[in-house]
């Protein structure tokens, strides 16, 4: 038998991922130093707040009627719809803010809008429980793992680290990683209006420089990651793996001793 590993599209170990929240207006900047790098990720917006009116905070939103060109090649995904600290919200609360923020953001970008970041980084066990009936797949934390290790629960997605978070150094450890029996992931969160604050927009520009362009990365947004595991947690393979059957339309890609193997969905593909 022939061991068989599951891989990220085009037969690649390491995927990298960005994920920043609030849709202030320096969003405009991060996304354009990420398209000019090839990098992608997933904005976390208030649609509640989308109004490009100054906040509280004075921090200028993002208008949503300009979401689906800004942020085209990207995801758009929920923050809540006016970011309160849902642990201490009644849970019919919660799913209100959930379902709102989905809705408005769905008929903006017309697409499913199924992730989540936790504003203020909060929840609890029951707002976990409650996500997947609210149609939300994943929801990310604001706890640093700092580490390249694919999450244990997409509900509890810990991030690998915040930008302030020696961003350089993991990025060329992460760059220089080469044992494909693991598959690796780097995922960084922040707020674009922290570039603004802490006068540092050159570390953005040179963490994108560095890891943009790299054969050997996978650049995903936070939902194609998701969908992409599914895809392959749906596989159905003969009992001896030698053969195995693909029932999504995604395709699947799969080592096979050394080889790279793709398996088209909908198709039934011999392995070994
Ligand atoms: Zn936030």
């Amino acid at each position: 038998m022939q061991t068989v590993y599951q891989c990220f599209p085009g037969g690649k170990f390491k995927c990298l991922t960005m994920s920043y929240d609030d849709g202030t207006e320096f969003d405009r900047r991060l996304v354009d130093i990420f398209n000019r790098n090839g990098i992608r990720g997933t904005f976390h917006v208030n649609a509640g707040l989308a109004s490009g009116e100054k906040s509280a905070s004075s921090r200028r939103r993002i208008p949503i009627e300009a979401f689906k060109t800004l942020y085209q090649g990207h995801e758009v995904s929920c923050h809540t719809y006016t970011h309160p600290t849902i642990a201490r919200c009644p849970l019919n609360q919660v799913a209100d803010e959930i379902l709102m923020d989905r809705k408005a953001l769905e008929a903006a970008m017309g697409y499913p809008v199924r992730g989540l970041s936790y504003p203020n980084g909060s929840y609890t066990d029951e707002i976990c429980q409650l996500l997947s009936h609210l149609g939300i797949r994943y929801a990310r934390t604001v706890t640093s793992t700092h580490s390249f290790a694919m999450p244990r629960d997409f509900m509890r997605w810990d991030p690998t680290c915040h930008h302030k978070q020696d961003l350089l150094e993991k990025g060329r450890a992460f760059c220089a990683l080469e044992k494909s029996q693991y598959l690796y992931l780097m995922y960084v969160w922040g707020h674009s209006y922290e570039f603004d604050q802490d006068n540092n927009w050159a570390l953005m520009e040179q963490f994108c420089a560095q890891m943009g362009g790299r054969e050997d990365i996978w650049y995903a947004t936070n939902m194609e990651i998701v969908e992409y595991m599914q895809v392959c947690s749906r596989l159905s393979f003969f009992a001896d793996s030698s053969c195995v059957y693909n029932p999504s339309c995604q395709s699947a890609y799969l080592r096979v001793g050394q080889r790279i193997v793709q398996v088209p969905g909908g198709a039934q593909v011999q392995l070994f």
